[in-house]
């Protein structure tokens, strides 16, 4: 395998730092996302993630600024890609041009439905569920490393636990090199769900995902939205200063920390950090983890 494969990063006990953007809309969201690039590279962080939107241009700023991160700050980049509205052929163009553009390692998802969409409707001539992509990449691009998402608390449209867990394996023997989990704040989920997932014979990393809560409004709309629970200690100390950005960003950074310790503590790989773009958590959480030293 090529060194600059994501699994390779797991090699020999190195916990794997990771940090995932999103692909701005705005100038000032272009401005954000590049503050915020060049803040972390001083951390080094293993590789940089960048997501892919539900449709239209943000589709194509997801090449455009995956090849931004790598080529103004040297990370290695980790486009994503999804099943959404995409037909067989698109994917494998757009596969191409990850080739080209020198992508090693691609988060293959299936992706959430559009706006205005409640159920997921695959293309006429498009792929279902992220397993197949994974299968479908690996047959004619089997050079791709493949990330795959994982949910400690279950997959929202899922049935139950038992179902999602043998989803995932499938995803798995698919051909995904490592999974990478929905954001959760309760570490125990996750210890439970990785022990779960070897107790089935999935045997790749599993990288916990961690997002700083930014706000008690933003924590439980996007919770409610992707199925993940706030535990009620954070929902409180959140609730207490409400209406105060900076309050707010430190609880969500204290929290992130005692979490990422715990899980570093009990043998997670690493942790993959949603920061929606944001320098300021980032930082603060990056430079209290490297003064302590985990
Ligand atoms: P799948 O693995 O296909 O699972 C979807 C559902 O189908 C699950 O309930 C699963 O249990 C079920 N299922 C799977 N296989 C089968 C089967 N063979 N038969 C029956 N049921 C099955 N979304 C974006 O739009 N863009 C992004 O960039 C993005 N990045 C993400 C990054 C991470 C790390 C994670 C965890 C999620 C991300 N998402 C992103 C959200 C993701 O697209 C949604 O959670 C989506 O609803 C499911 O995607 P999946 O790849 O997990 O799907």
């Amino acid at each position: 395998r090529m060194s600059r494969d994501i699994l390779s990063k797991f090699a020999d006990g190195h916990k794997v730092f990771s940090v995932e953007f999103f692909p701005p809309k705005t100038e000032e969201g272009a401005r954000q996302i590049l503050r915020t690039a060049h803040a972390l590279k001083a951390h080094e962080p293993d590789f940089v993630s960048i997501t892919y939107g539900a449709g239209g241009s943000s589709r194509e700023r997801t090449i455009e600024y995956g090849e931004l991160l790598r080529d103004l700050f040297g990370f290695e980049v980790m486009p994503h890609l999804t099943c959404v509205g995409h037909s067989r052929d698109e994917l494998t163009s757009i596969l191409e041009r990850f080739q080209e553009s020198d992508f090693h390692n691609i988060m293959t998802l299936r992706g959430d439905p559009p706006k205005g969409q409640t159920s997921f409707e695959p293309h006429p001539d498009g792929l279902r569920y992220a397993s197949d992509l994974v299968a479908f990449i690996k047959e004619r691009f089997p050079n791709f490393c493949l990330g795959v998402g994982g949910y400690p608390e279950k997959h929202p449209e899922a049935m139950d636990m038992d179902t999602d867990l043998a989803n995932l394996q499938t995803k798995v023997n698919a051909g995904a090199d490592f999974i990478t989990t929905q954001l959760f704040f309760n570490n125990a989920d996750y210890f439970t769900f990785v022990e779960r997932c070897r107790g089935l014979g999935i045997e790749v990393p599993i990288l916990p995902g961690v997002m700083p809560a930014m706000s008690f409004d933003q924590v439980n709309r996007f919770c409610g939205f992707c199925g993940a629970r706030v535990p009620r200690e954070l929902a409180a100390k959140l609730e207490c200063v409400k209406d105060d950005p900076e309050a707010s960003e430190a609880v969500g950074v204290e929290w992130a920390l005692q979490q990422i310790r715990g899980l570093l503590d009990r043998g997670a790989p690493g942790v993959h950090l949603y920061i929606m773009n944001r320098s300021g958590a980032a930082i603060a959480l990056m430079e209290k983890l490297r003064a302590a030293k985990v």
